[in-house]
């Protein structure tokens, strides 16, 4: 019988594409969503289990139902700039239903976790290129929160019978190829959602957020992942655990940093559009360089980067763009 793997999140964006590739895999992928800021319609590769991690029972009905194999955790509110306006809700709802899960992962006798960490708990950190090693330093409560629930993974992996993966991601970007599910966020933050979204004529323009940055053309840089790219290295994270290998971490960039600016060009080299756009201030909370000097998942856990060029990220992005929209 086919393994059930629990997923948190599983109705968002990054945790629907895991979904998929765990049911290529042959696991069973049980979605655990509130749909608070996930879709319904993006859960179908397994069953979904509405419930909410600020309440233990929910979890603990989830479990017992399912009786996963492990858990993935990527259920969280994860905008840098709502996380500096709202620090309290970030803390509250990242930090408890981290902790609400782990208790319960703990309790029901469940080894395996893997979690979904961020670059940002980095912060800025002068053009290094970052890694597992370098030590993490948050500018904003959504790196912050993410760094506190690393704390917290390591602490009940030494306390109890549970080994971890943590995973840090850049910024991840793309969508699935065959456009089953793709990348939807109310309100959309995101750079290339919103930029292909000028393109289509949804919005008026894109706003570039600072081009005073120390980088080569004033705008930040980011290391973007396709997604794809993203939740295979999950799968591999997951036969990690499984095959009873220790506890790590892992970096999921690709090394190779854009700035907004070169982004906004290879849209226009993928679409053969223009991209409406304006300039404005920096957005509070933005590192101005965040790349991956990590090749440790490509060394030790065998991942192979397959789709996170630009042109790749924004071409399956763009075929998303112009299918149905998922409906709330
Ligand atoms: N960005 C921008 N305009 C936007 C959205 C984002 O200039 O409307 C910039 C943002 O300042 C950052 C980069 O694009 O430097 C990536 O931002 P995004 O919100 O996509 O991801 P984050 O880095 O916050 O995880």
């Amino acid at each position: 019988m086919a393994s059930h793997v629990l997923v948190t999140g599983g109705a968002g964006y990054i945790g629907a594409h895991a979904c998929k590739v765990l049911k290529a895999a042959g696991f069973v992928p049980v979605t655990f969503d509130n749909i608070s800021t996930g879709w319904e319609e993006a859960v179908k590769f397994g069953p979904l289990f509405k419930g909410d991690l600020m309440n233990r029972a929910d979890i603990d009905a989830v479990l017992v139902q399912y009786k996963p194999v492990a858990v993935m955790h990527f259920a969280a509110l994860s905008l840098v700039g709502e996380s500096m306006k709202h620090p309290g809700l970030y803390w509250r709802v990242n930090v408890n239903g981290a902790l609400n899960l782990l208790e319960a992962t703990v309790a029901a006798g469940i080894r395996n976790f893997v979690f979904s960490s961020t670059c940002a708990t980095y912060g800025d950190q002068d053009g290094v290129l970052l890694n597992e090693d370098t030590p993490q330093r948050p500018i904003n409560s959504y790196g912050g929160s993410k760094l506190a629930i690393e704390e917290m993974v390591r602490n009940f992996s030494a306390a109890y019978d549970l080994r971890h993966v943590i995973f840090r991601y850049f910024n991840v970007a793309g969508a699935d190829p065959e456009a089953e599910v793709g990348e939807q966020h109310t309100p959309e933050t995101h750079l290339i959602p919103l930029m292909l979204d000028a393109v289509a004529g949804k919005r008026p323009a894109l706003t570039v957020f600072g081009t005073d940055y120390p980088t080569r053309d004033g705008t930040c840089v980011r290391d973007y992942v396709h997604v794809m790219d993203l939740v295979d290295a999950h799968v591999l994270g997951l036969k990690w655990l499984l095959e009873g290998k220790d506890s790590r971490v892992f970096c999921l960039g690709t090394g190779n940093g854009f700035s907004v600016t070169e982004v906004i060009d290879a849209s226009r080299a993928v679409t053969n559009r223009d991209v409406p756009m304006t300039y404005g201030d920096r957005r509070p909370g933005d590192a101005v360089t965040l790349v991956s000097g990590s090749e440790a998942a490509i060394r030790d856990l065998g991942w192979e980067p397959k789709r996170s060029t630009l042109r790749d990220m924004i071409g399956d992005a763009w075929r998303w763009a112009q299918a149905e929209p998922f409906k709330a």
